[in-house]
């Protein structure tokens, strides 16, 4: 693809677009009257549209039917769940037993963890990326020490090399060959949420299970970003959150994949509650624990319906698009605003400063995301592009992180991005 940084190549691209009519069901967020350059959608996904009525018809449900919702509502609150099973699956690569849409991100991780990192005395140490996401890092520290051992001695932290960035696959799966039998769970973020790398998850997973260790993923970054095939890579599990790419609202409901293989046994150890019990004998308020045979079995509580059903709205949408569409748009875009970042910086005349992107250039290890280290600047760069109204993520020292996705974002939010960008440099 040849890119050029001008308002009519990004007109032309944008004409071309086959989804460019799926920014008008988003509300883009207005600043001084002017639509904002929206490039946090891997932070919070704006709101669709449809998002009030989704959530007005529980609403009106609630006020004209109070407990018989359950049973009666439109979409009857007992089974509202099961609605997300097919279309999620779409997005991860799944089996739709294997999902299930519950609690929040990190809560879920806790409890995925209870079942698949299930430390002996001989294997007990967990693999995950250094400078993995603070919840995850502050999980992983708690589960070990819940267990009474130590996280300095269990947890075992793969950096990128001496002066680089990014880590290499190649790394991962070396330590995970080298702690051996001792190894008894990988959990990464499959999408890194700081430089935006994807991690190669199947070799990763096949790594993993060579030495007899289960492998998850933490999908933050990933899900409804990247082409996800849990099921075929074999994953042991995964989880994500629906308010990031997914559009699902502040603190929305979160979602968990478990391998069919594992659904499938019902001894398997768990947190349970009476939403995880099996149908036929759920509302028996009987003694003893027996889970469903699907990832529904690790639900605890009934559903959020609210949460619910702003998650409703806009997996309906990813369900009518599809992940097919999302990724041929989405390589164009976070090509073209690379693109655009490699050109400006090529401008720059003062040697001390230049803009470096260190998220991989090739589009197979990398979604939505491009990480830039504006060399020589400061937190007044990021300033004065947020006044010019572009929405970034600003990490100290100096790393902005954009994420135009391809639901809402067009090429001309980053040419204009990119015009910004230069008067700010300058
Ligand atoms: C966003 C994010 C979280 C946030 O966790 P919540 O439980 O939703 O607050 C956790 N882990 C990763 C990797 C994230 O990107």
């Amino acid at each position: 693809m040849t890119y050029e940084n001008s308002l009519e190549f990004a007109l032309k691209m944008d004409e071309q677009d086959e989804l460019a009519g799926y920014r008008n069901k988003f509300h883009i967020p207005v600043i001084d009257g002017k639509e904002t350059i929206y490039f946090t959608g891997n932070s919070l996904g704006l709101q669709p549209k449809s998002t009030i009525d989704y959530i007005n018809t529980e609403l009106q449900d609630w006020a004209k039917r109070g407990v018989e919702g359950h049973f009666n509502a439109k979409n009857p609150w007992f089974a509202y769940h099961e609605m997300f099973a097919k279309p999620i699956a779409k997005i991860v690569g799944a089996q739709p037993k294997e999902v299930v849409v519950m609690n929040n991100l990190t809560v879920n991780l806790n409890l995925l963890l209870v079942t698949f990192y299930r430390p002996t005395k001989s294997r007990y140490k967990i693999l995950c990326e250094a400078k993995a996401f603070p919840s995850d890092q502050y999980a992983l520290e708690m589960q070990v020490k819940n267990v009474g051992l130590n996280p300095n001695d269990a947890i075992i932290e793969i950096a990128p090399r001496e002066g680089e960035k990014t880590i290499h696959n190649k790394d991962i799966i070396a330590a995970i060959e080298e702690a051996g039998d001792s190894l008894a769970c990988v959990m990464i973020g499959g999408v890194n949420y700081f430089t935006g790398q994807v991690f190669d998850m199947k070799a990763i997973t096949e790594a993993a299970h060579k030495v007899g260790a289960n492998c998850g993923f933490d999908l933050a970054h990933g899900v409804g970003n990247i082409e996800l095939k849990l099921h075929d890579w074999k994953v042991d599990f995964a989880c994500w959150c629906s308010y990031k790419y997914l559009n699902s609202g502040p603190g929305g409901v979160a979602g968990v994949f478990i391998n069919e293989r594992h659904c499938n046994n019902t001894e398997l150890p768990r947190f349970a509650g009476w939403w995880g019990q099996e149908k036929e004998t759920r509302f028996l308020m009987k003694k003893g624990f027996k889970p469903m045979k699907s990832a529904e079995a690790w639900q605890m509580s009934n559903a959020p319906i609210l949460s619910m059903a702003a998650h409703k709205a806009a997996i309906d949408i990813f369900d009518e698009v599809g992940m097919d569409k999302l990724l041929k748009k989405q390589k164009k875009l976070s090509g073209y605003l690379e693109f655009v970042v490699d050109d400006i910086n090529s401008s720059l005349t003062d040697s001390d400063k230049s803009l470096e992107i260190i998220t991989p250039r090739n589009w197979k290890e990398r979604g939505c995301q491009v990480s830039v280290i504006a060399h020589g600047y400061g937190k007044d760069l990021f300033d004065k592009l947020t006044s010019e109204g572009v929405i970034s993520d600003w990490r100290e020292p100096n790393v902005i992180r954009m994420a135009p996705v391809p639901l809402y974002n067009s090429f001309e939010d980053i040419y204009r991005f990119g015009e910004i960008l230069k008067k700010a440099l300058n």
